[in-house]
């Protein structure tokens, strides 16, 4: 019976709200907070059971979160806002001694560049106040880095590629829009691609390299190297990986419109003076994109993420490939959002959940590949993202 703190009241907040509300043997008491008070009481009145109390907080300022976590005195942040609050929320949790958790590392507002070194950075500090911090427990990263974690325990003796595929086959209906955060999105996909092969990292331009994939219950889809977050801790946490990398699918109509919101500068992070304010091109975007959240209604079809592994096993070469597929519409009917928020929810809610009841722990700042995948895996079917997997299969890559 434990006390959490959820910070941010978007898609991905929604559905963890709404997952932990369902689990109140675990999740005694919520409380939701987010910047804008009356999204935490739309998701507390909607999917909240009785059980969530919404509250408001700027995450952005630390004095904020400590005097929150002060007065509820929960055992667990749940970090679902957006990466540029990582830091401000864990120095929270470092002076008021609560565990962390998160879904998507650090970024700084002014430059497009997400890596752990920022976060990691705090190991030392959590270990001596005696708490932890999970990051990364959404689906990539997240789900993707413990299916790895499986792999390597109990189907190979070492490791040696790792391509993460995800695959978003759902069409909502619009011209075009994101299916997370716009903006933290488009910083992601409009960034340079970066693989690791042979000890180093390789870069490539944007969506230099492309392959078709063949995805289960989908079929074949235009899949793009792109970098990601996870590979970072991947390689350091699997040194046998000679070779790691990440694969997206993206329509020609998506790749068209953000070229040419590129082209005409909407894509720019740094201010420019619009009728004597500062102005943000990608923020401003964001307020003129559909919201995220709401694409849900008219969603159809399904995503499918997962991990083409090969490596060896009793002196022998094996591939082995495991994924989960997510429909949109069965997503949306549980929480009222689409399938990437309720991917990302659900694991953070069972991340949560391992942290809770002592399945996961330790003091420092974590990966999740890093904690026994085995207790994770054999609930996270239940809460709604089943997974399944084959050997000996072409990988394809
Ligand atoms: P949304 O933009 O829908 O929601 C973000 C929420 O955070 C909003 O409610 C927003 O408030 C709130 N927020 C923003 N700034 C602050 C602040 N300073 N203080 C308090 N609250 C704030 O994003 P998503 O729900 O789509 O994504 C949430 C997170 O999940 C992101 O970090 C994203 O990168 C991550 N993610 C991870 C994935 C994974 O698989 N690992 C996949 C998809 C997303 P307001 O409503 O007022 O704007």
């Amino acid at each position: 019976m434990s006390r959490v703190l959820i910070i941010g009241a978007g898609g991905v907040g929604r559905v963890v709200a709404s997952k932990c509300a369902d689990n109140p043997g675990v999740f005694s008491d919520i409380v939701l907070a987010s910047r804008t008070l009356s999204k935490c009481e739309t998701i507390a009145r909607e999917v909240g059971k009785g059980r969530i109390t919404p509250e408001q907080v700027n995450a952005d300022n630390v004095h904020e979160v400590i005097a929150l976590i002060n007065h509820y005195k929960p055992e667990l942040v749940i970090h679902v806002a957006l990466p540029y609050q990582d830091l401000p929320i864990m120095d929270a949790c470092l002076e008021t001694g609560v565990n962390y958790l998160d879904t998507a590392n650090y970024e700084p507002k002014d430059e497009a560049k997400f890596e752990y070194s920022w976060q990691w950075a705090y190991n030392e500090r959590f270990r001596e106040k005696g708490i932890m911090a999970v990051l990364g427990c959404g689906f990539d990263p997240g789900v993707t880095s413990i299916y790895t974690a499986y792999a390597a325990k109990h189907h190979f003796d070492e490791i040696h590629t790792l391509d993460i595929v995800d695959c978003n086959a759902g069409d909502h209906g619009k011209a075009f829009a994101t299916n997370f955060n716009p903006e933290i999105n488009i910083r992601e996909v409009t960034q340079k691609g970066k693989y690791w092969e042979n000890g180093k990292w390789v870069e490539t331009k944007p969506h230099e390299i492309k392959k078709v994939l063949n995805y289960p219950n989908i079929g074949p889809k235009d899949s793009y190297l792109i970098y990601h977050e996870e590979l970072e801790s991947l390689v350091k946490n699997f040194p046998t990986l000679q070779r790691a990398r990440f694969w997206m699918t993206f329509g020609q109509e998506y790749l068209t419109h953000l070229r040419v919101i590129q082209n005409i500068g909407m894509a720019r992070i740094d201010p420019v003076k619009y009728k004597g304010i500062d102005v943000i091109p990608l923020e401003f975007l964001k307020y003129v994109l559909p919201d995220p959240g709401e694409l849900g209604e008219n969603y159809r079809g399904e995503t499918s993420i997962g991990c083409r592994i090969r490596g060896i096993k009793d002196g022998k070469e094996q591939t082995y490939y495991i994924w989960n597929n997510c429909r949109h519409e069965v997503a949306y009917r549980e929480t009222g959002t689409q399938a990437v928020s309720y991917t990302t929810g659900v694991p953070a809610m069972l991340g949560a959940m391992m942290v809770l009841t002592g399945k996961w722990n330790g003091r420092g700042v974590f990966n999740v590949e890093e904690f026994n995948p085995d207790p994770f895996m054999e609930k996270i079917g239940e809460h709604g993202l089943p997974w399944q997997e084959v050997f000996n299969v072409d990988l394809e890559l």
